[in-house]
């Protein structure tokens, strides 16, 4: 295709109504039409990042191969579409405006009064445009946060319109709403979306195209009703009616005909199917699992299963590989004590052990691993996870019952967990972890040797803290291997049990950041084989 198109998907009525997942199906669509294809998100929130957020805010905090921590929606667009995102596909307020300040100070506007039209918008402009300008994609679908008629992302939609008036036909705007159903009357209500829409056009532009997010089915006089009174073709008013899982949202866009549509919006002929033959088979062996894997998720967040989404979706790919059904368990860590551990962890075929930061809920996810390496069940601790592990072999085992991390216990005698070299200077907290992608050396004989298949793999990270080498001999000499390093730094990013029978494996990097469903990850893979079994 000669010109780069632009889609833009903007919501209204509610947040979470699954724009991202909207977004990544479209995306996932056109893609398998053959089309080269990339997915942004625009935040209107001030964070540079969503790094220094509480995962209570708004989910985990997803990080790209380039050590960017960005929006949980960018997990979706990287498991959909089985490619990789970067710092430049999620933007938020706080990075445009501190671009322009950083401008106004090196004098980039000499003499003109820095306003929000134009700076701030050409600033969102550009970097909108920025991966289409590259070459490298057909349609770059432009996802924008929060709900229209927040006062905090006018700039954003000023900027989309500014930029339809600017390219014409190579752009259009999708907008989600909510239709709300009313049990007393038991009617589905159109007003929210009426009103949403006006509030667009308000701002200066017009949907092309209106999905509507519905709990019940929309019948045809309704969409004739939002077609009328929103200014869009019938065609063009699109159902997205709850699904069982967010993977059948590609094949009911398609039957609904959303990629058909966005194509002849933007006219493109529509000679090419989507070729989703993969995506189906996956879909189908999720769908047709009947017996099921019981996984304990451990960890601090387990309130909002959004801030372990990529963790929650690798065990969703790894199970539907592995013909199974996942049946979750949630299980608050802060609630596990050395006397409750056998109740609380009864009857799992496999634990997690979650990442995390801080003192609440630690002792629970140390008493997790003891539990777990005790009992002989199959347990992957991730991050802070492993680092659990590593805490509760150095006391149970080791029997140095003072051992911790010095993250949480500052002066600790046994720090088997220490502070990085390189974080100890580090004063500003926001994007300063060892971030993103590292190479990774696999001993060979271990079992993550086996399970990867490779000498060198690599790895995205998020932490400050590491394994203190000062005990790996100690480890290894009572049975625990320290089956993976940084060839360059020496950091040990993975432990595992020696023994043979037990799949015991902590992993200092985070593995679910990078299972797509047509790739899943092979350490999920062998934990949810190994489950089973
Ligand atoms: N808090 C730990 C560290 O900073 C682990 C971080 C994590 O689990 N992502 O090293």
């Amino acid at each position: 295709m000669s010109e780069t198109k632009y889609i833009f998907v903007t919501g209204g009525v509610a947040s979470s109504l699954g724009k991202g997942i909207i977004s990544a199906s479209l995306g996932k669509l056109l893609q398998a039409r053959g089309y080269r294809v990339t997915i942004q998100k625009f935040d209107p929130y001030i964070n540079i990042d969503p790094g220094t957020l509480n995962p209570f805010e708004h989910g985990e905090c997803y990080v790209t191969a380039d050590g960017t921590e960005t929006d949980l929606d960018l997990g979706h667009y990287e498991r959909f579409l089985n490619i990789q995102t970067h710092r430049v596909n999620n933007v938020t307020s706080g990075r445009i405006y501190q671009e322009v300040i950083n401008k106004e100070r090196r004098g980039d506007y000499l003499g003109t009064t820095v306003q929000v039209i134009p700076h701030i918008t050409n600033e969102i402009k550009e970097n909108i445009l920025y991966l289409g300008n590259s070459g490298d994609f057909d349609f770059v679908i432009t996802e924008i946060g929060g709900t229209v008629g927040d006062i905090e992302s006018l700039p954003f939609i000023e900027s989309i319109r500014q930029l339809r008036w600017e390219m014409g036909r190579n752009c259009i705007n999708i907008h989600l709403t909510y239709v709300p159903y009313l049990k007393a009357a038991g009617e589905l209500k159109t007003k929210p979306t009426q009103h949403s829409v006006k509030e667009l056009q308000q701002e200066g532009v017009q949907p092309d195209i209106i999905v509507l997010r519905t709990e019940h089915p929309i019948s045809q006089q309704m969409r004739h009703k939002v077609a009328l009174f929103c200014n869009v073709e019938y065609d063009a008013v699109i159902e997205s009616a709850d699904m069982k899982t967010i993977y059948e949202v590609p094949i009911r866009m398609q039957e609904e005909g959303l990629d058909r549509i966005v194509l002849r919006k933007l006219g493109i002929e529509d000679t090419r199917k989507a070729e989703m033959d993969d995506w189906n088979m996956f879909l189908n062996k999720l769908k047709n699992a009947h017996r099921s894997v019981r996984i304990g998720l451990v960890g601090k967040y387990v309130r909002l299963s959004d801030a372990y989404k990529s963790i929650i979706e690798s065990l969703i790919h790894a199970s539907a590989y592995n013909d199974r059904k996942l049946d979750l368990r949630l299980i608050l860590s802060e609630d596990i004590t050395r006397d409750n551990a056998k109740e609380k962890l009864a009857d799992l075929d496999g634990i997690i052990i979650a990442p995390g930061f801080g003192e609440r809920g630690m002792e629970g996810k140390i008493e997790a691993a003891r539990y777990a390496r005790e009992n002989n069940i199959t347990c992957l601790g991730i991050c802070f996870g492993m680092q659990c592990m590593a805490i509760e072999f150095a006391r149970n085992v080791l029997g140095l019952t003072d051992a911790h991390s010095t993250e949480v216990a500052e002066n600790t005698s046994n720090p088997v967990i220490d502070i990085m070299e390189s974080q100890k200077n580090v004063v500003d907290m926001g994007g300063t972890m060892r971030l993103g992608s590292f190479e990774c050396r696999l001993r060979a004989n271990t079992k993550v040797h086996r399970i990867y298949g490779s000498d060198t793999i690599f790895e995205r990270h998020r932490h400050r803290y590491e394994f203190n080498s000062d005990y790996a001999e100690r480890f290894e000499r009572n049975g625990m291997v320290l089956s993976g390093s940084n060839p360059k730094t020496n950091l040990t990013e993975i432990i595992e049990l020696a023994d043979p029978k037990h799949w015991y494996i902590g992993v200092q990097f985070h593995p679910e950041y990078s299972s797509t469903v047509l790739r899943p990850h092979p350490l999920f893979i062998d934990f949810i084989r190994n489950a089973i079994h």
